[in-house]
């Protein structure tokens, strides 16, 4: 694979110009390009300038809205509902975010629930955003159908991703955040792209055979849930949380009404913050660094979200996949 180094700055940059060319307002624009280059700095590399393409397909289409004015409303004291504007979610996470954060450190446990939003970003950027500020962070979103749920070989469920985050002392959040299938789609395209095998049992080619090929998986195929039955059931979790309860789409109903111009089908997201100031009491912090004491004196461990982190500390340039960088410089 062909690279060419760009700095975090000319990466931002980049996605800004593009985004605000098909019709994303300054504030849009912003919250997207922001994603867009966190994921690039962390090596989040399926969910960064790989996704520029099919942010701007959205926009074209105007399956999008590029100005969208996310709304808050209050249910309850402790449960808020962002109303999403048919915009992308890193816009409708920015307006919640504040107002989840309040109002967890007054009520020990707050909810957020997005409605109406197109996402197509990793969820770690919303759960360590929340640890960041001292609180636990959990959330996930659906997908269109492209897992089979266990015994099944049609899909149902989306690569439904769930992130958790834990705040610690004097370090970065423990932060995991992870498709329930086998891969996440984005990494299973970008194997296809770079001509990689993925493992075997990943998914099922179109006969419903096992397969180590990313392309037969993408094209007819499905992906498998991790973990046979329990990833699956975790997946479906999923499916209840982030459209049953936030009353957005399920997977099968994303895909009924996607216009499938390869931008992120409409959805929601669920989003639940936890103080463990109020809820533990004044120790939890000093009580929870013994125990990644213990995990991280085991051999063969490291914590989640520490492969991201590590990357973050390098200044210099990312090396970006030649061919993508120009189809996105063709879009400018
Ligand atoms: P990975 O399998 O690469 O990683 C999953 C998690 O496991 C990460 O938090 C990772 O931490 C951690 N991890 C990996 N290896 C180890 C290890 N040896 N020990 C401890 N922890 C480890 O992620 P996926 O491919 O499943 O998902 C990739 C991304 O795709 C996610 O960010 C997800 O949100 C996103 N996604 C988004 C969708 C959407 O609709 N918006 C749909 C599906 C996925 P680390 O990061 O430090 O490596």
């Amino acid at each position: 694979m062909n690279t060419t180094p760009l700095r975090l700055e000319k990466i931002y940059d980049l996605a800004y110009s593009v985004l605000s060319k098909y019709g994303c307002d300054p504030f849009n624009a912003e919250c997207v390009a922001t994603t867009v280059t966190h994921a690039e700095r962390d090596g989040s590399v399926s969910h960064g300038l790989f996704r520029i393409p099919g942010y701007v397909a959205s926009l074209k289409s105007k399956k999008v809205n590029g100005a969208s004015k996310p709304i808050n409303t209050h249910l309850t004291n402790n449960a808020i509902r962002v109303e999403g504007d048919y915009g992308f979610a890193p816009v409708a996470i920015k307006v919640g975010l504040p107002e989840l954060i309040k109002t967890t450190r007054n009520y020990g446990i707050g909810v957020l629930t997005i409605k109406n939003t197109h996402h197509f970003a990793a969820l770690w950027h919303e759960t360590e955003a929340l640890a960041e500020k001292n609180l636990i962070g959990l959330a996930c979103t659906a997908y269109k159908p492209v897992v089979a749920p266990a015994g099944a070989k049609k899909p149902l469920y989306g690569t439904n991703p769930i992130s958790f985050a834990w705040p610690r002392k004097n370090s970065t959040p423990v932060v995991f955040d992870m498709a329930t299938s086998t891969m996440a789609l984005g990494e299973v395209q970008v194997a296809a792209r770079d001509g990689h095998k993925v493992p075997f049992g990943t998914g099922l080619n179109s006969k419903g055979e096992k397969t180590d090929d990313p392309v037969a998986i993408s094209n007819g195929g499905v992906l498998l849930p991790f973990g046979d039955y329990k990833g699956s059931s975790i997946a479906m979790m999923i499916e209840l949380l982030a459209a049953g309860l936030v009353g957005d789409l399920f997977s099968f109903e994303a895909a009924n009404e996607d216009n499938n111009d390869g931008g992120p089908s409409r959805g929601g997201e669920f989003i639940m913050a936890i103080s463990p100031e109020l809820i533990a009491g004044k120790n939890w912090n000093d009580h929870s660094e013994k125990f990644f004491e213990q995990l991280s004196n085991l051999d063969g461990t490291r914590l989640p979200g520490q492969r991201r982190h590590n990357n973050r500390k390098d200044n210099g340039p990312r090396k970006i996949n030649s061919e993508l960088l120009k189809t996105i410089n063709q879009l400018t």
